[in-house]
Protein backbone atom coordinates (compact mmCIF):
# COMPACT_ATOMS: atom_id res chain seq x y z
CA UNK A 1 0.00 0.00 0.00
CA UNK A 2 2.80 2.10 0.63
CA UNK A 3 4.30 1.56 -2.99
CA UNK A 4 1.12 2.88 -4.38
CA UNK A 5 0.69 6.17 -2.32
CA UNK A 6 4.36 6.48 -2.93
CA UNK A 7 3.28 6.81 -6.61
CA UNK A 8 0.06 9.00 -6.07
CA UNK A 9 2.18 11.31 -3.96
CA UNK A 10 4.76 11.50 -6.70
CA UNK A 11 2.40 11.99 -9.59
CA UNK A 12 0.72 14.93 -7.43
CA UNK A 13 4.20 16.71 -6.80
CA UNK A 14 5.35 16.19 -10.15
CA UNK A 15 2.07 17.62 -11.57
CA UNK A 16 3.08 21.00 -9.41
CA UNK A 17 6.49 21.65 -10.83
CA UNK A 18 8.55 19.52 -8.71
CA UNK A 19 11.17 17.16 -9.58
CA UNK A 20 12.43 13.57 -8.37
CA UNK A 21 15.85 13.15 -7.94
CA UNK A 22 17.89 9.43 -6.70
CA UNK A 23 20.71 11.04 -4.87
CA UNK A 24 19.25 12.24 -1.33
CA UNK A 25 22.17 14.77 -1.21
CA UNK A 26 20.96 15.94 -4.60
CA UNK A 27 17.31 16.87 -2.77
CA UNK A 28 15.65 19.95 -1.36
CA UNK A 29 12.48 17.93 -0.04
CA UNK A 30 12.64 14.50 1.09
CA UNK A 31 9.57 13.16 2.08
CA UNK A 32 9.06 9.68 4.11
CA UNK A 33 6.31 6.93 2.98
CA UNK A 34 5.90 5.52 6.75
CA UNK A 35 3.97 2.65 8.10
CA UNK A 36 3.08 2.03 11.62
CA UNK A 37 1.58 -1.62 12.15
CA UNK A 38 4.34 -2.59 14.10
CA UNK A 39 6.58 -0.63 16.72
CA UNK A 40 9.50 -2.07 15.02
CA UNK A 41 8.50 0.04 11.68
CA UNK A 42 8.19 2.88 13.22
CA UNK A 43 11.55 2.73 14.98
CA UNK A 44 13.26 2.11 11.54
CA UNK A 45 11.38 5.74 10.56
CA UNK A 46 12.93 7.31 13.27
CA UNK A 47 16.69 5.71 12.36
CA UNK A 48 16.57 7.15 9.56
CA UNK A 49 15.59 10.36 10.36
CA UNK A 50 18.22 10.81 12.21
CA UNK A 51 20.36 10.26 9.04
CA UNK A 52 18.45 12.85 7.02
CA UNK A 53 18.86 15.19 10.41
CA UNK A 54 22.66 14.64 9.77
CA UNK A 55 22.78 15.20 6.33
CA UNK A 56 20.00 18.59 6.66
CA UNK A 57 23.18 19.96 9.32
CA UNK A 58 25.80 19.50 7.29
CA UNK A 59 23.70 20.90 4.28
CA UNK A 60 26.38 23.69 2.36
CA UNK A 61 25.21 27.72 3.27
CA UNK A 62 24.74 28.28 0.00
CA UNK A 63 21.55 26.02 -0.69
CA UNK A 64 18.19 26.02 -0.09
CA UNK A 65 17.69 24.96 3.69
CA UNK A 66 16.75 21.22 3.64
CA UNK A 67 13.21 19.90 4.15
CA UNK A 68 11.92 16.71 5.71
CA UNK A 69 8.35 15.17 6.14
CA UNK A 70 6.45 12.34 7.12
CA UNK A 71 3.45 10.63 5.35
CA UNK A 72 1.55 8.13 5.28
CA UNK A 73 0.39 6.34 8.43
CA UNK A 74 2.55 7.18 11.18
CA UNK A 75 1.73 10.57 10.34
CA UNK A 76 -1.59 9.26 10.66
CA UNK A 77 -0.82 8.30 13.84
CA UNK A 78 1.34 10.56 15.89
CA UNK A 79 0.18 13.68 14.19
CA UNK A 80 2.04 16.99 14.97
CA UNK A 81 3.79 15.25 17.91
CA UNK A 82 6.22 14.36 14.96
CA UNK A 83 6.69 18.14 14.49
CA UNK A 84 7.45 18.41 18.21
CA UNK A 85 9.87 15.38 18.50
CA UNK A 86 13.53 16.14 18.55
CA UNK A 87 13.04 19.02 15.37
CA UNK A 88 13.75 16.88 12.76
CA UNK A 89 10.93 16.80 10.68
CA UNK A 90 8.88 19.98 8.37
CA UNK A 91 5.95 18.70 7.26
CA UNK A 92 3.60 15.81 8.05
CA UNK A 93 1.07 14.63 5.61
CA UNK A 94 -1.05 11.73 6.40
CA UNK A 95 -2.49 9.40 3.51
CA UNK A 96 -6.06 11.27 2.47
CA UNK A 97 -4.19 14.89 2.58
CA UNK A 98 -1.68 14.18 -0.48
CA UNK A 99 -3.67 16.35 -2.93
CA UNK A 100 -2.03 19.30 -0.08
CA UNK A 101 1.43 18.33 -0.52
CA UNK A 102 2.33 21.36 -2.25
CA UNK A 103 0.60 23.71 -0.55
CA UNK A 104 2.22 22.62 2.87
CA UNK A 105 5.82 22.46 0.85
CA UNK A 106 4.93 26.24 0.22
CA UNK A 107 4.37 26.84 3.94
CA UNK A 108 7.51 25.56 4.92
CA UNK A 109 9.25 27.61 2.75
CA UNK A 110 8.85 30.49 5.16
CA UNK A 111 10.31 28.01 7.94
CA UNK A 112 7.19 26.85 9.46
CA UNK A 113 6.09 23.45 9.89
CA UNK A 114 3.08 22.62 8.18
CA UNK A 115 0.73 19.32 8.76
CA UNK A 116 -2.38 17.96 7.42
CA UNK A 117 -3.35 15.14 8.99
CA UNK A 118 -6.94 15.17 8.15
CA UNK A 119 -8.83 11.78 7.21
CA UNK A 120 -11.98 11.43 4.68
CA UNK A 121 -14.50 9.05 3.86
CA UNK A 122 -14.27 10.35 -0.10
CA UNK A 123 -10.38 10.13 -1.08
CA UNK A 124 -9.50 7.79 -3.41
CA UNK A 125 -7.74 9.65 -5.14
CA UNK A 126 -9.29 8.32 -8.44
CA UNK A 127 -8.41 11.12 -11.26
CA UNK A 128 -4.74 10.42 -9.94
CA UNK A 129 -2.45 8.65 -12.56
CA UNK A 130 -0.01 7.43 -10.09
CA UNK A 131 3.52 8.11 -11.24
CA UNK A 132 5.66 4.22 -11.40
CA UNK A 133 8.68 4.53 -8.89
CA UNK A 134 9.94 1.58 -11.05
CA UNK A 135 8.84 1.88 -14.85
CA UNK A 136 10.73 -0.95 -16.42
CA UNK A 137 9.10 -3.07 -13.63
CA UNK A 138 6.80 -5.42 -15.60
CA UNK A 139 4.72 -5.87 -11.81
CA UNK A 140 2.76 -2.76 -10.95
CA UNK A 141 0.36 -2.27 -7.61
CA UNK A 142 -3.30 -0.60 -8.51
CA UNK A 143 -5.11 0.78 -5.14
CA UNK A 144 -8.86 -0.29 -5.34
CA UNK A 145 -10.17 0.71 -2.08
CA UNK A 146 -8.53 3.09 1.07
CA UNK A 147 -9.30 2.53 4.57
CA UNK A 148 -10.68 -0.56 6.63
CA UNK A 149 -14.11 -0.76 8.87
CA UNK A 150 -13.31 -3.70 10.62
CA UNK A 151 -11.71 -2.59 13.54
CA UNK A 152 -9.48 -5.73 14.82
CA UNK A 153 -8.41 -5.13 17.97
CA UNK A 154 -4.70 -4.91 17.55
CA UNK A 155 -4.89 -3.25 14.36
CA UNK A 156 -3.84 0.76 14.11
CA UNK A 157 -5.00 0.76 10.07
CA UNK A 158 -8.40 2.07 10.56
CA UNK A 159 -7.28 4.88 12.52
CA UNK A 160 -4.08 5.43 10.44
CA UNK A 161 -6.36 5.35 7.10
CA UNK A 162 -9.61 6.11 8.19
CA UNK A 163 -13.00 4.30 6.77
CA UNK A 164 -13.36 2.36 3.98
CA UNK A 165 -14.15 3.50 0.55
CA UNK A 166 -13.89 2.04 -2.75
CA UNK A 167 -12.39 3.63 -6.38
CA UNK A 168 -14.75 3.58 -8.70
CA UNK A 169 -14.23 0.98 -11.56
CA UNK A 170 -14.01 2.89 -14.65
CA UNK A 171 -10.94 4.97 -13.15
CA UNK A 172 -9.30 1.39 -12.01
CA UNK A 173 -9.84 -0.08 -15.67
CA UNK A 174 -8.37 3.52 -17.34
CA UNK A 175 -4.92 3.10 -14.98
CA UNK A 176 -4.88 -0.44 -16.12
CA UNK A 177 -4.97 -0.02 -19.46
CA UNK A 178 -2.39 2.47 -19.45
CA UNK A 179 -0.15 0.31 -17.80
CA UNK A 180 -0.80 -2.87 -20.20
CA UNK A 181 0.20 -0.11 -22.88
CA UNK A 182 3.50 0.59 -20.92
CA UNK A 183 4.54 -3.09 -21.22
CA UNK A 184 3.22 -4.63 -17.38
CA UNK A 185 2.56 -8.18 -17.39
CA UNK A 186 1.29 -8.18 -13.65
CA UNK A 187 -1.02 -6.65 -11.71
CA UNK A 188 -1.70 -6.28 -7.78
CA UNK A 189 -5.01 -4.98 -7.02
CA UNK A 190 -4.75 -3.65 -3.61
CA UNK A 191 -7.09 -2.64 -0.74
CA UNK A 192 -7.25 -3.30 3.19
CA UNK A 193 -10.02 -5.68 2.78
CA UNK A 194 -10.41 -6.02 -0.98
CA UNK A 195 -13.60 -8.17 -0.70
CA UNK A 196 -15.37 -5.44 0.32
CA UNK A 197 -14.74 -3.32 -2.38
CA UNK A 198 -18.09 -1.63 -3.19
CA UNK A 199 -18.35 1.04 -6.43
CA UNK A 200 -21.56 2.84 -5.69
CA UNK A 201 -20.37 5.88 -8.04
CA UNK A 202 -22.30 5.16 -11.02
CA UNK A 203 -25.51 3.66 -10.18
CA UNK A 204 -27.03 1.72 -7.02
CA UNK A 205 -27.38 -1.87 -8.03
CA UNK A 206 -29.86 -2.89 -4.83
CA UNK A 207 -29.73 -6.64 -6.17
CA UNK A 208 -26.05 -6.64 -5.64
CA UNK A 209 -26.40 -8.30 -1.65
CA UNK A 210 -23.46 -8.70 1.09
CA UNK A 211 -23.14 -12.56 2.02
CA UNK A 212 -20.86 -13.21 4.64
CA UNK A 213 -19.17 -16.46 4.53
CA UNK A 214 -20.80 -19.47 6.59
CA UNK A 215 -20.02 -19.15 10.57
CA UNK A 216 -18.38 -15.18 9.69
CA UNK A 217 -19.72 -12.09 11.36
CA UNK A 218 -18.85 -8.50 10.97
CA UNK A 219 -18.72 -5.62 13.35
CA UNK A 220 -20.47 -3.35 11.37
CA UNK A 221 -24.07 -3.58 9.41
CA UNK A 222 -23.12 -4.86 6.10
CA UNK A 223 -23.62 -2.87 3.28
CA UNK A 224 -25.43 -3.21 0.07
CA UNK A 225 -25.24 -2.29 -3.47
CA UNK A 226 -22.95 -1.12 -5.92
CA UNK A 227 -20.14 -3.16 -8.19
CA UNK A 228 -18.32 -5.70 -6.25
CA UNK A 229 -14.82 -7.17 -6.05
CA UNK A 230 -15.58 -9.81 -8.45
CA UNK A 231 -17.28 -7.64 -10.89
CA UNK A 232 -14.23 -5.64 -10.99
CA UNK A 233 -11.78 -8.71 -11.16
CA UNK A 234 -14.10 -10.44 -14.20
CA UNK A 235 -13.77 -6.40 -15.41
CA UNK A 236 -9.82 -6.19 -15.62
CA UNK A 237 -9.17 -9.86 -16.77
CA UNK A 238 -11.27 -10.07 -19.31
CA UNK A 239 -10.34 -6.47 -20.83
CA UNK A 240 -6.56 -7.50 -20.38
CA UNK A 241 -5.80 -11.53 -21.56
CA UNK A 242 -2.36 -11.29 -21.25
CA UNK A 243 -1.86 -9.56 -17.66
CA UNK A 244 -1.55 -12.10 -14.46
CA UNK A 245 -4.15 -10.39 -12.02
CA UNK A 246 -3.33 -11.21 -8.48
CA UNK A 247 -4.72 -9.54 -5.29
CA UNK A 248 -4.33 -8.60 -1.53
CA UNK A 249 -5.52 -8.56 0.71
CA UNK A 250 -9.24 -10.11 1.73
CA UNK A 251 -10.74 -10.18 4.59
CA UNK A 252 -11.78 -14.39 5.48
CA UNK A 253 -15.60 -12.96 6.71
CA UNK A 254 -16.61 -12.35 2.95
CA UNK A 255 -14.95 -14.17 0.49
CA UNK A 256 -17.98 -14.88 -2.43
CA UNK A 257 -18.26 -17.96 -4.28
CA UNK A 258 -17.74 -15.59 -7.43
CA UNK A 259 -14.36 -14.93 -6.88
CA UNK A 260 -13.62 -18.66 -6.34
CA UNK A 261 -15.09 -19.37 -9.66
CA UNK A 262 -13.52 -16.40 -11.72
CA UNK A 263 -10.27 -17.70 -10.42
CA UNK A 264 -10.36 -21.14 -11.27
CA UNK A 265 -11.98 -20.40 -14.38
CA UNK A 266 -9.78 -16.93 -15.63
CA UNK A 267 -5.93 -18.43 -16.90
CA UNK A 268 -5.00 -14.98 -16.28
CA UNK A 269 -6.04 -14.63 -12.63
CA UNK A 270 -3.12 -16.37 -10.02
CA UNK A 271 -4.23 -19.07 -8.04
CA UNK A 272 -2.42 -17.64 -4.71
CA UNK A 273 -5.35 -16.66 -2.07
CA UNK A 274 -3.45 -14.71 1.17
CA UNK A 275 -6.91 -15.76 3.79
CA UNK A 276 -4.97 -14.32 6.89
CA UNK A 277 -6.03 -16.34 9.84
CA UNK A 278 -3.66 -14.54 12.69
CA UNK A 279 -4.37 -17.45 15.54
CA UNK A 280 -5.58 -20.99 15.56
CA UNK A 281 -7.11 -20.52 18.83
CA UNK A 282 -11.21 -19.34 19.33
CA UNK A 283 -10.26 -17.34 22.54
CA UNK A 284 -7.18 -15.48 20.83
CA UNK A 285 -9.51 -15.03 18.07
CA UNK A 286 -12.20 -13.99 19.27
CA UNK A 287 -10.15 -11.15 21.75
CA UNK A 288 -8.75 -10.20 18.44
CA UNK A 289 -12.63 -9.25 16.97
CA UNK A 290 -11.59 -11.35 13.89
CA UNK A 291 -15.25 -12.57 13.26
CA UNK A 292 -14.75 -16.02 12.73
CA UNK A 293 -13.79 -19.62 14.39
CA UNK A 294 -11.01 -21.68 14.38
CA UNK A 295 -13.39 -24.19 12.61
CA UNK A 296 -15.45 -22.11 10.50
CA UNK A 297 -11.82 -20.66 8.90
CA UNK A 298 -11.00 -24.08 8.03
CA UNK A 299 -14.39 -25.02 6.73
CA UNK A 300 -13.83 -21.97 4.05
CA UNK A 301 -10.11 -23.41 3.41
CA UNK A 302 -12.12 -26.64 2.39
CA UNK A 303 -14.42 -25.20 0.29
CA UNK A 304 -12.03 -22.96 -1.18
CA UNK A 305 -10.08 -26.29 -2.06
CA UNK A 306 -13.41 -27.75 -3.28
CA UNK A 307 -13.19 -25.43 -6.33
CA UNK A 308 -9.74 -24.55 -6.79
CA UNK A 309 -8.01 -27.83 -5.55
CA UNK A 310 -4.22 -26.38 -6.87
CA UNK A 311 -4.82 -22.70 -4.93
CA UNK A 312 -2.04 -21.67 -3.00
CA UNK A 313 -2.93 -20.15 0.38
CA UNK A 314 -0.76 -17.53 1.91
CA UNK A 315 -1.71 -16.38 6.11
CA UNK A 316 -0.35 -13.61 8.54
CA UNK A 317 0.29 -14.83 12.11
CA UNK A 318 0.67 -13.33 15.06
CA UNK A 319 2.90 -14.71 17.88
CA UNK A 320 2.36 -14.06 21.68
CA UNK A 321 -1.29 -12.04 21.07
CA UNK A 322 -2.69 -11.06 24.41
CA UNK A 323 -3.92 -13.58 26.82
CA UNK A 324 -1.95 -16.19 24.01
CA UNK A 325 -1.76 -19.74 26.12
CA UNK A 326 0.73 -22.40 25.45
CA UNK A 327 -2.20 -24.37 24.48
CA UNK A 328 -3.72 -21.45 22.45
CA UNK A 329 -0.44 -21.29 20.70
CA UNK A 330 -0.32 -24.90 19.60
CA UNK A 331 -3.56 -24.38 17.96
CA UNK A 332 -2.07 -21.93 15.43
CA UNK A 333 0.27 -24.58 14.87
CA UNK A 334 -2.07 -26.94 14.77
CA UNK A 335 -4.05 -25.11 12.36
CA UNK A 336 -0.59 -23.96 9.83
CA UNK A 337 -0.62 -28.07 9.55
CA UNK A 338 -4.65 -28.23 8.46
CA UNK A 339 -4.55 -25.01 5.83
CA UNK A 340 -1.26 -25.65 4.07
CA UNK A 341 -0.06 -22.52 3.38
CA UNK A 342 2.07 -21.60 0.57
CA UNK A 343 3.47 -18.75 2.73
CA UNK A 344 3.01 -17.09 5.62
CA UNK A 345 3.74 -13.46 7.22
CA UNK A 346 4.30 -14.10 10.64
CA UNK A 347 5.37 -11.33 13.45
CA UNK A 348 5.52 -11.12 17.19
CA UNK A 349 2.49 -9.35 18.58
CA UNK A 350 3.63 -5.57 18.86
CA UNK A 351 0.77 -3.44 20.89
CA UNK A 352 -0.48 0.10 19.30
CA UNK A 353 -2.11 2.82 21.12
CA UNK A 354 -5.40 3.59 20.44
CA UNK A 355 -6.35 0.00 19.43
CA UNK A 356 -8.99 -2.15 20.99
CA UNK A 357 -6.65 -4.50 22.58
CA UNK A 358 -4.40 -1.03 23.71
CA UNK A 359 -8.11 -0.10 26.01
CA UNK A 360 -8.93 -3.44 26.85
CA UNK A 361 -6.31 -5.96 26.91
CA UNK A 362 -2.90 -6.62 28.46
CA UNK A 363 -0.11 -7.19 26.66
CA UNK A 364 1.19 -9.90 28.80
CA UNK A 365 3.22 -12.87 26.60
CA UNK A 366 6.73 -12.10 27.56
CA UNK A 367 8.99 -11.07 24.60
CA UNK A 368 11.41 -14.44 24.83
CA UNK A 369 8.04 -16.41 24.18
CA UNK A 370 6.48 -14.28 21.57
CA UNK A 371 9.88 -15.02 19.56
CA UNK A 372 10.23 -19.01 20.84
CA UNK A 373 6.43 -19.50 19.42
CA UNK A 374 7.16 -16.76 16.03
CA UNK A 375 10.44 -19.31 15.47
CA UNK A 376 7.96 -22.01 15.95
CA UNK A 377 5.47 -21.20 13.53
CA UNK A 378 8.06 -20.04 10.87
CA UNK A 379 9.91 -23.69 11.08
CA UNK A 380 6.34 -25.34 11.01
CA UNK A 381 5.62 -24.10 7.84
CA UNK A 382 8.64 -24.33 6.41
CA UNK A 383 8.88 -28.02 6.96
CA UNK A 384 5.46 -28.16 5.30
CA UNK A 385 5.72 -26.19 2.24
CA UNK A 386 9.15 -28.05 1.42
CA UNK A 387 6.83 -31.20 1.05
CA UNK A 388 4.32 -28.92 -1.15
CA UNK A 389 7.41 -27.70 -3.55
CA UNK A 390 8.74 -31.28 -4.26
CA UNK A 391 5.49 -32.21 -5.30
CA UNK A 392 5.74 -29.55 -8.00
CA UNK A 393 8.95 -31.22 -9.69
CA UNK A 394 8.35 -32.76 -12.93
CA UNK A 395 5.30 -29.83 -13.51
CA UNK A 396 5.51 -27.52 -16.38
CA UNK A 397 5.01 -24.14 -15.02
CA UNK A 398 3.94 -20.89 -16.54
CA UNK A 399 6.87 -18.34 -15.08
CA UNK A 400 6.38 -14.57 -15.62
CA UNK A 401 9.99 -13.40 -15.45
CA UNK A 402 11.24 -10.66 -13.13
CA UNK A 403 15.26 -10.62 -13.78
CA UNK A 404 18.55 -11.98 -13.00
CA UNK A 405 18.66 -14.25 -9.65
CA UNK A 406 20.62 -12.35 -6.52
CA UNK A 407 22.25 -15.81 -5.37
CA UNK A 408 23.83 -16.07 -9.61
CA UNK A 409 24.05 -14.07 -12.09
CA UNK A 410 23.36 -16.91 -14.86
CA UNK A 411 20.09 -17.18 -13.27
CA UNK A 412 16.95 -15.41 -13.45
CA UNK A 413 13.67 -15.60 -10.99
CA UNK A 414 10.35 -15.04 -12.07
CA UNK A 415 7.14 -16.46 -10.35
CA UNK A 416 4.24 -18.84 -10.95
CA UNK A 417 0.57 -18.50 -11.25
CA UNK A 418 0.59 -19.52 -7.66
CA UNK A 419 3.00 -16.38 -6.44
CA UNK A 420 5.91 -19.30 -5.87
CA UNK A 421 9.25 -18.17 -6.54
CA UNK A 422 11.43 -19.79 -9.29
CA UNK A 423 15.10 -19.97 -10.37
CA UNK A 424 16.40 -21.41 -14.08
CA UNK A 425 19.17 -20.59 -15.64
CA UNK A 426 19.37 -17.67 -18.54
CA UNK A 427 19.77 -19.68 -21.83
CA UNK A 428 18.24 -18.63 -24.81
CA UNK A 429 14.82 -20.98 -25.55
CA UNK A 430 12.57 -21.24 -28.54
CA UNK A 431 9.83 -18.34 -29.59
CA UNK A 432 8.00 -18.98 -32.63
CA UNK A 433 11.11 -21.33 -34.02
CA UNK A 434 13.96 -19.85 -33.48
CA UNK A 435 16.35 -19.42 -30.25
CA UNK A 436 16.05 -16.12 -28.67
CA UNK A 437 16.63 -14.81 -25.29
CA UNK A 438 14.97 -14.29 -22.48
CA UNK A 439 13.92 -10.72 -21.00
CA UNK A 440 12.25 -9.22 -17.99
CA UNK A 441 8.23 -9.52 -18.80
CA UNK A 442 8.55 -12.63 -20.75
CA UNK A 443 6.11 -15.58 -19.88
CA UNK A 444 8.32 -18.60 -20.02
CA UNK A 445 7.56 -22.64 -19.52
CA UNK A 446 9.68 -24.06 -16.81
CA UNK A 447 10.38 -27.56 -15.91
CA UNK A 448 10.56 -28.23 -12.37
CA UNK A 449 13.20 -30.05 -11.46
CA UNK A 450 14.40 -29.18 -7.89
CA UNK A 451 13.22 -27.21 -4.97
CA UNK A 452 13.66 -25.48 -1.03
CA UNK A 453 11.42 -24.42 0.84
CA UNK A 454 11.42 -21.00 -0.33
CA UNK A 455 11.86 -21.44 -4.00
CA UNK A 456 10.95 -23.80 -6.61
CA UNK A 457 13.93 -24.47 -9.30
CA UNK A 458 14.08 -25.99 -13.36
CA UNK A 459 14.73 -25.31 -16.73
CA UNK A 460 13.42 -22.89 -19.15
CA UNK A 461 11.94 -24.66 -22.01
CA UNK A 462 10.21 -22.18 -24.22
CA UNK A 463 8.66 -18.73 -24.44
CA UNK A 464 4.85 -18.36 -24.11
CA UNK A 465 2.19 -16.53 -23.51
CA UNK A 466 -1.20 -16.52 -20.68
CA UNK A 467 -3.55 -17.67 -23.43
CA UNK A 468 -0.82 -19.93 -25.22
CA UNK A 469 0.26 -21.75 -22.21
CA UNK A 470 -3.69 -22.26 -21.43
CA UNK A 471 -4.73 -23.83 -24.52
CA UNK A 472 -1.34 -26.69 -24.17
CA UNK A 473 -2.21 -27.28 -21.09
CA UNK A 474 -6.04 -28.13 -22.02
CA UNK A 475 -5.16 -29.79 -25.23
CA UNK A 476 -2.14 -32.02 -22.97
CA UNK A 477 -4.88 -33.01 -20.37
CA UNK A 478 -6.99 -33.78 -23.17
CA UNK A 479 -10.27 -31.96 -22.29
CA UNK A 480 -12.98 -31.47 -24.93
CA UNK A 481 -13.19 -29.07 -26.82
CA UNK A 482 -16.50 -27.78 -25.38
CA UNK A 483 -14.59 -27.77 -21.91
CA UNK A 484 -11.79 -25.61 -23.81
CA UNK A 485 -14.49 -22.87 -24.61
CA UNK A 486 -14.34 -21.30 -21.19
CA UNK A 487 -10.77 -20.72 -21.08
CA UNK A 488 -11.46 -18.10 -24.02
S1 LIG B 1 -9.12 -6.27 8.38
FE1 LIG B 1 -8.41 -6.08 10.51
S2 LIG B 1 -6.19 -6.44 10.31
FE2 LIG B 1 -6.91 -5.95 8.26
S3 LIG B 1 -6.63 -3.74 8.06
FE3 LIG B 1 -8.72 -4.06 8.76
S4 LIG B 1 -8.62 -3.89 10.99
FE4 LIG B 1 -6.53 -4.20 10.23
Amino acid sequence: MNFSDTEVAMSILLDNGFLKTNSVKDADVILVMTCSIRESAEDKIWKRLKYYQSIKQNRHPSKLPLKIGILGCMAERLKTKILEREKIVDLVCGPDAYRDLPRLLAITESNQSAANVQLSLEETYSDISPVRINPSSKSAFVSIMRGCDNMCAYCIVPFTRGRERSRPISSIRSEISKLAEQGVKEVVLLGQNVNSYRDTSERVFPGQQTTLSNGFKTVYKTKQGGLRFSDLLDKVSLDNPEIRFRFTSPHPKDFPDEVLYLIKERANIGTNIHLPAQSGNNAVLENMRRGYTREAYLKLVDHIRSIIPDVALTSDFIAGFCGETEEAHLDTISLLKLAKYEYCFSFMYSMREKTQAFHRLVDDVPLDIKKRRLDEIVYTFRELVLERHKNQIGQEQLVLVEGISKRSESDLYGRNDRNTKVIFPNVEVENNGTLQPIQPGDYIVVKINNCSSQVLKGNALTHSSITEFTYYQVLKQGFESTEILKFQ
